[in-house]
């Protein structure tokens, strides 16, 4: 029997936006089995929690039938190695990402040769597209309809409301790229 084919999407997804949809439809069909996998936020700087980020990516990809949604801590090749997947995903947006992505690739071929490094390109509509741009545009009372899924909007409103975003405006503009 063949085995199956398994592949990892990681990111922050703080929060999922349409440009990352888009990688995991295009990329679910290419595998038997796609986990997207949220990285731990070891650094404290994710605007969601955990269990929000695996909510809204649930919600958004429940008609996918090979995608599941996961946390993961650690060593991104050692959790693809567990779950023995055979790829990781990742979304190019503009040349700007090439860089790291380029250095990460490597890294992680020198780490677990075994597994491969994907590149995706984006969709030209969602080539500008961010996490952290979502959330400044928020911030700043601007609608990003059409860029997040169903859902996603209403809940940063609601946490920017609430004030989650932490300080002061000046100091909430200076926010994580991703
Ligand atoms: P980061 O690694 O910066 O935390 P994210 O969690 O936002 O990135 O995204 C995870 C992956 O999705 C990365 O490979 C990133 O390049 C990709 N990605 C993010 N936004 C887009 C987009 N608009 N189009 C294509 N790929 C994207």
């Amino acid at each position: 029997m063949q085995r199956k084919r398994i592949a990892i999407y990681p990111g922050s997804f703080d929060p999922v936006t349409n440009g990352h949809l888009d990688i995991i439809e295009r990329a679910s069909a290419l595998f038997d089995r796609l986990i997207v996998a949220v990285a731990e936020d070891h650094r404290g700087e994710s605007l969601f929690g955990e269990k929000e980020k695996l909510h809204m990516l649930g919600k958004v990809t429940a008609c996918l039938d090979n995608v599941v949604i996961e946390c993961f801590s650690g060593l991104l090749v050692d959790y693809a190695k567990k779950r023995k997947a055979r790829a990781i995903i990742r979304g190019l947006r503009a040349v700007s990402d090439f860089e790291y992505e380029f250095q990460m690739a490597l890294m992680n071929k020198k780490l677990q040769g075994k597994i491969e490094t994907v590149f995706m390109a984006t969709k030209e509509i969602y080539s500008y597209l961010s996490s952290s741009i979502v959330k400044e545009v928020v911030l700043l009372g601007g609608s990003v309809e059409g860029l997040v899924p169903e859902g996603v909007e209403k809940r940063l409103k609601e946490k920017i409301k609430r004030g989650h975003y932490g300080g002061t405006k000046e100091k909430n503009l200076k926010i994580k790229k991703g």
